[in-house]
């Protein structure tokens, strides 16, 4: 989950006393090497990648840069994590790098994931060389190429994981052993026809994609999900949680008003972060949840959500979708843009909300100003849309009155 440090206080107060007992013991201190040993921590419960044969923790750390990442990577496996996830524009391999040089046995433990940007699938073979000596290994468990959608057109973007030449190359990769599976991640508003082409054509091992547990059942994305389960294509969500509750700055304790007006969260213990991961979970198609955490808390606190998951019933999640919606969730997490198209603008109202999300939640201010400088001026130029209307059909009833504004005086 990432929540900057800011958010710690509140999220404190949910954490569940003594259920991570065993794992206060230990702490960011990456030269200490009984961190990597103690491991008397519940095993995290794994789920299978798809028709890979290989099974993977629930839970996926997130390894975007931070500080003492690797007393992060550290703690994160001490605590049953055994996914890890990178990608070149984090900044964030050379400290698997370091770990690896600390403790070399830890690589073949972990399900080791990285991704890099190719304009065409050939370029996937030279990126992925480039990934591995950056890392320090000679091999990764599933290169991505990282959100797909971004910088290639609707047709072009298809067009990669679908033809000749991509399946070439993934079949060169596999054959190489130099990364064992290969898939893409899309957090794109066209994610839903990208993902549901890349199910037909049968040829990704997995797929990483902004995701939400409250997705309508008929809506193009949960229909794409539905094709890659029956292909056997894993699936890892991301992006799930970042704004859910602190949307507007909250003038109350708003997670205690969630806990008010979601009786399941206090029967049964959880926070409600922790709730949003069990409803995530509840998603048999989804193998994993990757999420950035950047500290011993969000790390002890998804570890034990992960341990004591038990399915919600649709009523629970929904009480969880009100309870979020009731709170200005600033994250766009089912993005088709409807809402730009509602309220007749050319402006990218989901990818503006999320570079702000990126600014205020995630800690990433630069990336989020740079991603904002990379668009174009129209995609930037809200003035004149009708807000009220994109609020209106948009599932997340994103308030871009307050939201926009935030992101002229924080990004513009
Ligand atoms: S309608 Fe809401 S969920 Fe969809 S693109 Fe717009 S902001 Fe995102």
């Amino acid at each position: 989950m990432a929540r900057d440090e800011s958010q710690n206080t509140d999220r404190r107060t949910f954490l569940q006393a003594g259920a991570v007992a065993t794992a206060s013991a230990l702490s960011l201190n990456a030269g200490a090497p009984a961190q990597d040993a103690p491991a008397k921590v519940a095993a995290i419960p794994t789920r299978p990648l798809g028709k890979t044969g290989v099974n993977i923790t629930m839970l996926d750390q997130g390894a975007v840069r931070t500080q003492n990442l690797e007393g992060i990577f550290r703690l994160a496996f001490a605590n049953g994590i055994r996914v890890f996830d990178t990608a070149k524009v984090y900044g964030s391999e050379k400290d698997f790098k370091k770990w690896f040089e600390h403790v070399p046995e830890v690589r073949k433990q972990i399900f080791l994931v990285t991704k890099d940007m190719p304009r065409t699938p050939k370029q996937m073979l030279g990126m992925l060389d480039q990934r591995l000596a950056t890392l320090g290994t000679d091999y990764v468990d599933l290169f991505f190429i990282h959100a797909l959608g971004d910088d290639h057109s609707l047709d072009a973007a298809i067009n990669m994981v679908t033809g000749q030449e991509f399946k070439e190359t993934a079949e060169a990769i596999r054959k190489s052993g130099k990364a064992r599976f290969v898939g893409f991640s899309s957090h794109n508003k066209n994610r839903a026809p990208i993902i549901d082409a890349a199910a037909r054509a049968g040829i990704v091992d997995a797929i990483m994609l902004q995701y939400s547990p409250w997705l309508e059942k008929d809506s193009p994305l949960n229909r794409a999900l539905d094709a890659c389960h029956e292909k056997g294509i894993g699936l890892i969500t991301m992006k799930q949680i970042a704004g859910q509750f602190f949307g507007d700055r909250p003038k109350t304790n708003v997670l205690d008003e969630v806990v008010k007006r979601v009786p399941m969260l206090a029967e049964k213990k959880l926070t409600p972060f922790q709730g949003l991961l069990h409803a995530i979970w509840t998603d048999e198609r989804i193998s994993s949840s990757c999420v950035s955490m950047k500290n011993t808390d969000q790390i002890r606190e998804n570890a034990d959500a992960a341990r004591r998951f038990e399915p919600l019933k649709t009523a629970e999640i929904q009480q969880l979708r009100d309870a979020a919606l009731a709170h200005g969730p600033m994250l766009c997490a089912d993005c088709d843009g409807r809402c730009s198209t509602a309220a007749g603008t050319t402006a990218e109202l989901g990818n503006l909300t999320r570079f702000l999300t990126y600014h205020e939640h995630h800690g990433e201010r630069a990336e989020a100003r740079r991603q904002y400088a990379a668009l174009s001026a129209e995609a930037r130029d809200w003035l004149g849309a009708d807000l009220e209307a994109a609020r209106a059909a948009c599932p997340n009833r994103l308030d871009f009155v307050t939201l926009l504004a935030e992101v002229e005086r924080h990004l513009a």
